[in-house]
């Protein structure tokens, strides 16, 4: 509760935060949560003392001008900072009850579970199929059929199926970046995690695909939890039921998205999210 409290008390209004924060979490169940989490890049602090609660089967938005820490955040939240030489945790994160950078802890199972997709499609230089069957292949799944169902289950879940049905052998790189985006998708959903991580999914994209994306992840939060960055705002209060406002690596407010974008707690926020700065 100590650190609750340190996270809020820039806010004005402290004690209504707080009290919003118990009733908007109540009776809910979460996928995962960061306790006091601190992030360095050597002796620069990237951000400080966050505190989030994520809820099942929701989508949360973490907002913020660039600069102030939100992929830094979403990376830790898979151990893909892990990846980053001089990168350094502390607090916690906790999945499932136990601290994904505990020794108790997998990589590759947090990982699996944590499913992460990037700003920039990335799918490998691999036919469609071979972009979604490589991961649940080289997690053991051998069995030919059993693959060919896994691909098209994920391709169905990402909203790409009809589009690619006919040419699941051909090259990946030459799907629209719309299209691309989806695949990537597709490929996380194929290793059957929990949580999706998506950082600026469709800041590339046009808004047709932009749209598509938005509509996908209505869809997806069904069966999964989301984290989603996004810098637009519209798009935040369209398709998130939370929102974390992030600013200078700290989360200066954090609620349901209705609340965050009618009626914020802090003023930083409502310039924000009025455009006033970022
Ligand atoms: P955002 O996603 O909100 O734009 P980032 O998490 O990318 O913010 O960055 C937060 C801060 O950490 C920035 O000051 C950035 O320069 C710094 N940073 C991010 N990645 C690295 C890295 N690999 N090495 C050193 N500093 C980094
Ligand atoms: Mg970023």
């Amino acid at each position: 509760m100590a650190t609750q409290t340190m996270m809020y008390k820039k806010s004005n209004n402290s004690k209504r935060m707080a009290q919003l924060k118990s009733v908007s979490n109540q009776g809910k169940e979460f996928a995962m949560e960061t306790e006091g989490l601190y992030v360095y890049y050597g002796k620069k602090e990237a951000i400080k003392n966050i505190s989030l609660s994520f809820p099942k089967n929701g989508v949360t938005a973490l907002i913020g001008p660039s600069g102030c820490g939100k992929s830094t955040y979403l990376r830790s939240l898979n151990r893909m900072n892990d990846e980053i030489e001089n990168c350094r945790i502390e607090g916690s994160i906790i999945y499932k009850g136990v601290d994904i950078n505990s020794p108790m802890a997998n990589v590759f199972e947090v990982r699996k579970q944590i499913g992460m997709v990037f700003q920039r499609p990335n799918p490998f230089a691999k036919s469609i199929y071979r972009n979604v069957a490589y991961g649940p292949a080289h997690h053991g799944i051998k069995n030919k059929s059993k693959l060919d169902e896994i691909v098209e289950d994920s391709l169905r879940k990402a909203a790409l199926w009809d589009e690619v049905k006919d040419k699941l052998h051909q090259s990946a790189l030459a799907l629209s970046g719309g299209q691309q985006q989806r695949l990537c998708i597709a490929r996380a959903l194929a290793m059957n995690p929990d949580v999706l991580l998506l950082d600026e999914p469709a800041s590339a994209l046009d808004p047709v695909s932009t749209g598509k994306i938005e509509e996908l992840i209505g869809e997806l939060k069904k069966d999964y939890s989301i984290i989603i960055v996004t810098h637009n705002m519209q798009q935040a209060a369209r398709i998130s039921d939370n929102t974390a406002f992030f600013y200078m690596g700290e989360v200066v407010e954090y609620g349901e998205t209705e609340q965050i974008f009618t009626n914020p707690y802090n003023e930083q926020t409502e310039n924000y999210i009025s455009g006033n700065f970022g």
